[in-house]
């Protein structure tokens, strides 16, 4: 019986320490930083929600974040995945780059003046993607942010844990609530 539990508890072990391993990937992959640090950014960013709309000037579901910072800025992955898009849409978010972070994550960086990673890359977080600039529908030099789990926008706001302490956390919180108008 003893030697039954001693199998029984090493056969455990082998599935704890696989989960362990998975848990590793999943926080290197899921989202966990900004994708422009706060050093570079020339003004507060506009958040998740409901907005008006820079060109359209209606209220609009703005399902990203946007940062404001100069033409040029380095655009930062903000988990380990693999690049699956890295081309110039006409969706309005002209250049754009998409990362899948697998775990169901996936992250979008829109308007940038360059590309620099290509499509089935793999990416650190960390990793520069491209450039921000002011391409498809954008009214200024801005990175527009989106997450995606499980093909749902969330609001990025939630996914900066690796960067913030817990007051500059409530602060950006307060920041994405409070502004008025997009860039989109
Ligand atoms: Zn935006």
């Amino acid at each position: 019986m003893l030697t039954r539990q001693v199998v029984v508890q090493s056969k455990s072990l082998d599935e704890v320490a696989s989960l362990v391993l998975r848990k590793q990937e999943m926080l290197a992959s899921i989202p966990a930083i900004q994708p422009i640090p706060n050093e570079d950014l020339t003004q507060t960013a506009g958040g998740f929600g409901w907005r008006i709309h820079p060109i359209h000037k209606i209220q609009k579901f703005h399902a990203g974040m946007d940062f404001t910072c100069k033409q040029g800025t380095p655009i930062h992955s903000t988990g380990d995945g693999r690049v699956v898009y890295s081309e110039y849409g006409t969706n309005g978010y002209g250049m754009h780059v998409i990362v899948d972070h697998g775990f169901g994550y996936q992250t979008l960086y829109a308007h940038l003046s360059k590309l620099q990673v290509r499509n089935g890359q793999r990416v650190k977080r960390g990793d520069v993607l491209g450039l921000v600039g002011n391409t498809g529908l954008s009214v200024g030099p801005h990175l527009h942010y989106e997450v995606h789990r499980n093909n749902e926008a969330v609001d990025p706001a939630n996914y900066y844990f690796n960067d913030l302490s817990p007051a500059e956390y409530v602060r950006m919180l307060e920041l994405s609530r409070n502004a008025g108008q997009a860039l989109d």
